[in-house]
């Protein structure tokens, strides 16, 4: 069996989290947990970094940081994981959605104006399976109009656009760890800012909206519990070091699937390179031209013992939202493909480069 993905622990994952056990520091107090945020904080090139529990929660924290609610409008992406629209809903603001670009699968930046209202107070933008938003457009949108951005770096790593790293864009960035991505902490994600009370209101909110000086145990608004244990902290440390290391094999395993595949007829890569930036590959997808060959394909694969996961499903074709009464009679052609037509094969770090061309043989098979 090869499994869509298998994580890489080969560092000094082992030996920080031993000295969790040994000297009993396994809560959110103890000390690997500032370690980890200022070395990540410092890899990104931001001031703050905010460990919370995982990458749904740093945007939780994040969207209530900035003070968004009811009535206030996030342009978004329609074709990503649920979690960013969740926490715009979950704070009473409505997700506005744009289409897909076909060939980066990101969010169409050439159709985001046309979707900016007296209503609007951010764009979220979400770096999609491994090749940047075209920021260049966005950060003039988000001036022009006095926006918020809100940038989702989960699945971006160490990625960068116009040299410079994803998830040092955002008014707030977020990051997730969980084993998939290019570096984990089991369950875990990361807040990123410049803003010193952004990043003071983003601690306080992690932790139950505990106030910083008043009296233990009186609130004055609601929070959550989102902290992140001294254990994930010392995983990531060792999985930080790794980081280069980490790119550097996605990037070969994407190039081997790239060539191997990019003639395969029936099927769309994501690009390899645009003018900002070359593919960090954090999955490697196919989009099939039918919903019947990506089936067809998924199924055969299985049949051979080779993992596949779909893609995203589009956020206005959700039924929790549709049953809200949200993104009625909405339709976003390419992202709709993408997610029907659409599916992965194994990237994870774990992977032999003999896995890999095996699972291209199957494909072209
Ligand atoms: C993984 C991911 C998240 C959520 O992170 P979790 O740690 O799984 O909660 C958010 N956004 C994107 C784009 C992701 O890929």
């Amino acid at each position: 069996m090869i499994p869509v993905n298998t994580p890489l622990l080969n560092g000094n994952e082992l030996k920080y989290l031993t000295q969790c056990i040994e000297t009993g520091w396994i809560s959110s107090e103890g000390p690997f947990i500032k370690s980890f945020e200022e070395k990540m904080a410092a890899y990104v090139g931001r001031k703050h970094g905010i460990a919370v529990s995982n990458g749904s929660a740093a945007l939780d924290v994040a969207i209530k940081a900035l003070n968004l609610s009811k009535g206030d409008e996030v342009i978004m992406p329609t074709f990503t994981i649920i979690s960013p629209a969740q926490s715009i809903v979950n704070v009473g603001a409505v997700p506005v959605l744009v289409d897909s670009d076909a060939s980066t699968w990101n969010i169409d930046v050439t159709q985001i104006e046309a979707k900016i209202t007296s209503k609007t107070k951010a764009i979220l933008v979400v770096h999609i399976y491994g090749l940047p938003v075209d920021m260049q457009p966005v950060l003039e949108l988000c001036k022009k109009y006095n926006l918020l951005l809100i940038e989702d770096a989960a699945e971006m790593h160490g990625q960068t656009y116009n040299e410079q790293q994803c998830g040092s864009f955002g008014d707030i960035s977020i990051f997730s760890f969980y084993p998939n991505k290019h570096i984990t902490t089991g369950e875990g994600g990361m807040i990123m800012c410049n803003n010193d009370d952004l990043a003071e209101r983003c601690k306080k909110l992690r932790n139950l909206a505990f106030e910083p000086n008043g009296r233990r145990f009186i609130h004055y608004e609601l929070g959550w519990n989102y902290r992140m244990t001294n254990m994930q902290a010392a995983l990531g440390l060792a999985q930080l070091e790794k980081l280069d290391e980490h790119i550097v094999k996605k990037r070969k395993v994407g190039k081997m699937y790239y060539e191997g595949l990019k003639d395969l007829k029936g099927f769309t890569l994501q690009q390899f390179k645009t003018n900002y930036a070359e593919n960090i590959y954090w999955v490697f997808g196919l989009v099939a031209d039918t919903e019947e060959l990506a089936n067809e394909t998924v199924k055969k694969l299985a049949d051979v013992k080779i993992g596949t996961r779909p893609f995203f499903w589009c956020m206005h074709q959700q039924p929790v939202f549709r049953n809200m009464g949200l993104f009625k009679n909405e339709h976003y052609p390419i992202a709709e493909k993408l997610a029907r037509n659409g599916f992965y094969v194994p990237s994870g770090l774990g992977l032999s480069e003999e896995e890999v061309e095996l699972v291209i043989e199957e494909l072209k098979k």
